[in-house]
């Protein structure tokens, strides 16, 4: 829902008036403006301005900020206005509006109605028996009176404040739509990024195991000269495992082994 001028015209004349209303367009589009600036461009008291401000300030259109002046000692209040509860306002008086008319239209189809031949005033059962059946305004009698016109015009409204209410409910229900899968998108990114970082890091530490793999395949080449059974065991990384594992069945060939592996180690290293 656009927040038209004739709605912002709507929603603070009610509140404030027209004087309220040349205050909103001096606030339109700004940001923290002192009461005494806004005072001098309405060409207003400050007493008068203060008040209009408060009036405004009870229905959370505009907020506020103070700020000591050092030189006189005194807070000065600076303001600024809410675009979004005016649109809020709006749509809740609307829906008053609503309710109000939808109830007029159940008593118009419902009641019985009169009025004078000149039609000064339209009455309802009980008020015309307050008056004695009697005009109230020029004092002629008055009889039952039945305009389809008013339900027409009644229903008209109904429909278009309920076709305004529900856009405006749709596009409600857009935005936050929109802002959700804002959400869900930046935590995705945020998501994305974590785990790049994640893959960095995990890159730049197997950079040196690369390095000792490279060193291996040296220490590999050394054991291909000798014997391939010797080779496999050294690659094996948990020596522990390999050696529980040899230990119940190959006790008599276990110190030679040992030996071998010494001696290979030793190779190894000499050739580094
Ligand atoms: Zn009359």
């Amino acid at each position: 829902m656009k927040l038209t001028r004739s709605k912002i015209e709507e929603v603070i004349i009610s509140i404030a008036g027209t004087e309220g209303l040349r205050l909103v367009r001096e606030l339109k589009s700004k940001e923290n403006i002192s009461e005494f600036v806004l005072a001098t461009n309405l060409k207003r008291d400050i007493k008068i301005v203060r008040n209009l401000l408060y009036k405004l300030y009870n229905y959370n259109l505009i907020s506020s900020i103070r700020k000591k002046d050092k030189q006189k000692g005194w807070y000065i209040y600076y303001w600024t206005l809410i675009p979004d509860n005016i649109k809020f306002l709006y749509l809740k008086n609307k829906k008053v509006e609503l309710i109000k008319l939808k109830a007029r239209l159940k008593k118009e189809q419902t009641e019985q109605f009169y009025t004078c031949p000149k039609k000064c005033i339209r009455l309802d059962f009980d008020q015309a028996i307050d008056f004695e059946f009697r005009c109230p305004e020029c004092g002629e009698l008055i009889s039952h009176h039945h305009d389809p016109k008013i339900i027409i015009k009644l229903e008209k409204r109904i429909f278009k404040l309920e076709e305004e209410l529900k856009n405006a409910e749709k596009e409600k229900l857009m935005i936050k739509k929109i802002q959700k899968k804002k959400i869900i998108k930046e935590e995705l990114t945020k998501e994305k990024t974590a785990k790049k970082t994640i893959v960095k890091k995990k890159a730049t530490k197997k950079k040196p195991k690369k390095k000792k793999i490279k060193k291996k395949s040296v220490k590999k080449k050394v054991v291909k000269k000798k014997s391939t059974i010797k080779k496999i065991k050294l690659k094996k990384p948990s020596k522990k495992t390999s050696q529980k594992k040899n230990k119940p069945s190959k006790k008599g060939t276990k110190p030679v082994k040992k030996k071998s592996k010494k001696k290979i180690k030793k190779k190894a290293i000499k050739k580094k």
